[in-house]
């Protein structure tokens, strides 16, 4: 469904100290592939390039080299109403729910929002708004709520009943449940599971530890410093680590 091969972001042509200019390469030459109805863990600690790989494969940002395939269609430069079309299929979900829901809108238009964005909202948009926030746990009546009446774990559903709104086949998850408690964390993960079951989604599952993409993923890679260093599936990784830095994380579980 997805292939990322040799991608690449640089950030930064700032100039330094003797009028060169520098680049952090955030991402350096990533390959892996997300099959369908699978969910693919991305695991490294912080600064090791997940989030930048996020956005390069939703285009939020645009790689400076390596291909996106999704659907065998390189989304690298695509152009702006072929990515419209695109996102109906591929749609993100970010780490921080008290961020990335905008405090000014109610749940309703929140959700709604991808629907009429893409015209969609006009024909049945209200009903399919309370169909979504019944699948991720929400009540009705939360439809006219604001976000910050919301727990962190509440937030985390309004923003997966938007990442599903149009039905993707797709869903890049970064760090869902980081900023959430423990028990929560769980729920989620749970709820996740249950939509993937129910509507054979596929998931791009970014974490920074591995205890957390135990419960979900068939395949982790492993990523440090830029680079994925190993990749496997689950019980390779939990039970065989190769590379000393994912001994490093497993040592870490508690
Ligand atoms: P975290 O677990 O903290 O979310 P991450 O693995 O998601 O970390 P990224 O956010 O992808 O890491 O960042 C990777 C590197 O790229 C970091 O060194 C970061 O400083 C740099 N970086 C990310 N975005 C930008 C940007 N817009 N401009 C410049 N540098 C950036
Ligand atoms: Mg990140």
């Amino acid at each position: 469904l997805l292939r990322v091969d040799g991608l690449v972001k640089e950030f930064g042509a700032r100039r330094g100290l003797h009028g060169r200019t520098e680049r952090v390469r955030a991402v350096d030459d990533v390959s892996f592939t997300v099959r369908r109805g699978e969910t693919l863990g991305l695991v490294g600690e912080s600064g090791s390039g997940k989030s930048t790989i996020a956005r390069c494969v939703v285009r939020l940002e645009r790689p400076t080299a390596g291909r996106v395939d999704f659907r065998g269609q390189d989304l690298a430069d695509i152009g702006k109403r072929e990515l419209r079309r695109v996102r109906q299929d591929l749609q993100m979900v970010f780490q921080d729910p008290y961020a990335s829901l905008d405090p000014r809108f109610t749940v309703q238009e929140i959700v709604a929002e991808p629907l009429r964005i893409h015209g969609r909202y006009r024909r049945g948009g209200a009903a399919r708004v309370r169909e979504l926030l019944d699948l991720v746990g929400l009540k009705p009546e939360h439809a006219n709520r604001y976000p910050h009446e919301f727990s962190g774990g509440q937030r985390q559903r309004i923003g997966i009943a938007r990442a599903l709104a149009l039905g993707p086949q797709l869903l890049v998850l970064d760090e869902p449940v980081s900023a959430l408690d423990v028990s929560v964390q769980a729920q989620v993960i749970n709820l996740l599971r249950d939509l993937q079951e129910e509507m054979g989604l596929s998931y791009l599952f970014i974490a920074h530890d591995l205890d957390v993409v135990r419960h979900i993923c068939d395949r982790i890679a492993v990523m440090y410093q830029g680079n994925i260093v190993e990749t496997g599936d689950r019980e390779q990784i939990f039970d065989r680590p190769e590379h000393r830095y994912t001994q490093a994380l497993l040592s870490a579980i508690p």
